[in-house]
Order: C-alpha cells, then structure tokens, then sequence
C-alpha cells in the first residue's frame, strides 16, 4: 500500500539513509523531511522518550500525514554504555563529529590496551499516525561492530562511521559501500520492521 510519511530529523545524512533505505528495501512509500520548524530539545533520558519527543513535535506540524521520527546512537558497553542518546554532543553542545570522534577516542586511550573495543550501533523508531495516537509503532535496530582507538588521519563522515567497523568485516563503515550500510545497519533494520508493521494494518 502506498503511504506518505514525514520523517522528523533535522540531520542531512539521516535524511540521505532514509531515502535511500525506502529505495533499498523497495518500500512504497512518498518520504517527505521535517519542515522547517525548530529542532526540539532532546530531554529525554532515553532512545524512546527521545524518538517520541521529536515526533509529537512534527506531527503537530503536518496535517494528515504519518510520521517517522528516529533516535540513535554508538554505545560502548566498557564506558558503560556511553556516549549512547548523548553521541550527537558527546564533546559538548556545540560539537561536531570530529570532536566526539577525539573525545572518544581519548576516553578510551586511557582504559583500552587493544587497537579497537566492542561498541554498537541503536536506533529507535516510532511511528504516529496522528498527534493522538496512543499507540505509536515502536521498533529498535542495532549493528554490532567495535570501535578503533588509535586516532585515524580521515574521520570525517557521518557521525562515528570514520572508527566503526561492523562485526566480520575489516573496513570501516566509513570505507565500506554504502549498500552494506542500507543492508545491515541499525537505522535500516529498525526501519524496515516499523514499515512492515505499517503496512500489516
Ligand atoms: P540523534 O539521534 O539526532 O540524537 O543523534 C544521533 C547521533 O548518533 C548522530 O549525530 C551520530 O553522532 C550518532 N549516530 C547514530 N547513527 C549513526 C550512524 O549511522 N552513523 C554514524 N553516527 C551515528
């Protein structure tokens, strides 16, 4: 069945995934972006409560339409789960990617006797229907992998993709295809089941 949804993010490479993941997964679905509207504090103090704010804000914005909003993030079992729903501002507020990348990998040097440390990549997705929904459709994806300590000469990318290798494989999410990303990864299999579960009703 044919259905248009609004994905609430205001970040360009989760926006670039989601069209090519509908794509990938041969969904058939009219994917438009967050309007312009200003970014919601992220107050909660976990994925869903994240993923939940951000789609109650967009959803009183577009009239009639479904709405898919996601929160994610790289966790690191040994830093006790950290930076988790903290990734985006992991060095502080205003950081970008290459400042959690550093700040990461500085953390880690200081515990770490090996090249690369298990880590994980989570994604939560909820879908509402209407600004009344009392039942959102909630799915969670993750992609095992580690992260590399040692710092790298390019770490420029999507997030923590520049360090991340997934598990069996020897590049990094960063050097890989992006096939292998719209395969295997968190956001994708999130996706895909919220979507299944849609379209099942
Ligand atoms: P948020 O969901 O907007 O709070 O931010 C998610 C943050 O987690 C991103 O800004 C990245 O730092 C990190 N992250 C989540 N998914 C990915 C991914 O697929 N690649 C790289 N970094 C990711």
């Amino acid at each position: 069945m044919y259905m248009k949804i609004t994905i609430a993010t205001h970040n360009q490479h989760k926006r670039d995934e989601f069209i090519a993941l509908a794509s990938y997964h041969k969904l058939d679905l009219a994917l438009s972006m967050t309007p312009v509207v200003d970014e919601p504090c992220e107050t909660g103090t976990t994925f869903i409560e994240n993923a939940l704010i951000k789609a109650k804000d967009t959803i009183k914005a577009v009239a009639g339409q479904y709405v898919l909003a996601e929160d994610s993030g790289l966790c690191v079992p040994s830093l006790g789960g950290r930076p988790g729903l903290y990734s985006a501002r992991f060095a502080g507020e205003a950081a970008n990617s290459r400042d959690n990348i550093l700040h990461l990998q500085a953390l880690l040097s200081d515990e770490a006797k090996t090249q690369a440390v298990p880590a994980y990549y989570y994604a939560m997705i909820v879908i509402l229907r209407s600004p009344t929904d009392q039942q959102p459709i909630i799915q969670e994806g993750v992609m095992n992998g580690k992260v590399l300590v040692e710092p790298q000469e390019d770490i420029d990318g999507f997030g923590y993709d520049p360090i991340f290798i997934p598990d069996g494989e020897h590049k990094t999410l960063n050097q890989l295809p992006k096939q292998f990303k719209n395969a295997h990864s968190h956001r994708s299999k999130a996706f895909l089941k919220a979507i299944q579960a849609l379209t099942k009703e």
